[in-house]
């Protein structure tokens, strides 16, 4: 089935991701990038997806857009349910390439921004015409009421003189407009829900925290869900309500932001945080979590975290997976020391 018209209950999330596991074929033989992920996005809140490089996390938001590419597998059992304003739900998983259900999703239901941003634009384009194609397919305007919604939009980001810079091509701008211009694109068709990947890593800070800044008070406005991907702690801090921290593939903390970063439960959320320079350790030496993240085709046994993690237990830690514990709070850790009949650390 492609898209269910059921009713939606009150309490059901625009977005919701259960059991999602993903693998490519290799030349050395198939791999598990991402295992068992699951998530919820709520209208208005900000999902923060923390993780090192090869996390898994893009991976896992890509295939919420079915962008995946032919030599990866979304497996049996992996649910991503996307319900609509309208009511329709859509199972994500299970939509055909090219089906009509899937162009509706992912122009007008749910938008991407990523780190690059001519990987969003046509270098052949002005920037006006590529959001005026997307206002008129996804939201039904004419050509000059959708001319006027992209200044108005290009306004909205933050871009000065934005009836002159509508007409230039994306090379034209520095960029940091051209950031605050593919925000403004992603924007353009009306999505409920906007995935954020590493959208402010290439920017100097100083425009990074303009950028975050405008991200947060559009999200406030127009009520969207957002997921923002980033591998800094720091960023979550500022912008999201939720986090889920992503090792080799699974979630292995998740809860409230504040909570998390205020007193994080698992070794690799510490470590995350503990190579975060702030104004009150200046002079304290920043402890990177050490070692690397290995390969999900050398996946270690047990707690995929061992070799890393200075609390390991010998004899259980490398030999068996922690399950997730629930805790108080909507709080989750996957980790031996916070298992049932264990003492916390
Ligand atoms: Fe460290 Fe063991 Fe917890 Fe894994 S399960 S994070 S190795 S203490």
């Amino acid at each position: 089935m492609t898209a269910l018209n059921a009713p939606i209950a009150a309490a059901e999330p625009m977005l919701r991701v259960e059991n999602l596991t993903i693998s490519f074929r290799t030349d050395e033989g198939p791999i598990t990038p991402v295992q068992g992920v699951g998530f919820d996005v709520s209208e208005g809140r900000t999902l923060g997806l923390v993780g090192e490089s090869g996390s898994g996390k893009s991976v896992s938001t890509k295939a919420l857009m079915r962008l995946l590419p032919g030599s990866a597998t979304i497996e049996r059992g992996s649910r991503m349910r996307y319900v609509a304003k309208s009511g329709e739900a859509f199972e994500i998983e299970a939509l055909r390439a090219g089906s009509r259900a899937l162009r509706r999703l992912r122009g007008g239901e749910i938008g991407m921004i990523f780190q690059e941003p001519m990987a969003s634009f046509s270098p052949v384009y002005t920037i006006g015409n590529q959001m005026i194609e997307s206002i008129r397919l996804h939201r039904g305007m004419n050509a000059r009421e959708a001319r006027d919604e992209a200044v108005e939009m290009l306004t909205k980001v933050g871009i000065s003189n934005p009836e002159g810079r509508v007409d230039q091509y994306p090379h034209e701008l520095s960029g940091g407009m051209r950031q605050r211009a593919m925000i403004a694109l992603a924007l353009s068709a009306g999505p409920r829900l906007l995935i954020a990947d590493e959208p402010t890593t290439a920017l100097d800070v100083t425009i990074q925290a303009q950028v975050l800044a405008l991200m947060g008070d559009l999200q406030r406005d127009l009520g969207m869900g957002l997921i923002f991907i980033t591998h800094d702690l720091g960023v979550i801090a500022q912008i999201a309500d939720d986090v889920a921290v992503m090792y080799l593939g699974a979630i292995v903390e998740r809860g409230p932001a504040r909570e998390v970063i205020r007193s994080p439960r698992h070794p690799y959320t510490r470590g995350l945080l503990d190579a975060i320079p702030t104004l009150d350790r200046l002079d304290a030496r920043l402890k990177p979590v050490p070692g690397d993240i290995p390969s999900p085709s050398q996946r270690p046994s047990g707690c995929a975290f061992h070799p890393r993690c200075a609390q390991a237990i010998k004899g259980l830690c490398e030999r068996k997976a922690p399950e997730e514990t629930q805790m108080p709070g909507g709080r989750a850790v996957r980790c031996w020391l916070h298992a049932e009949g264990r003492s916390a650390a």
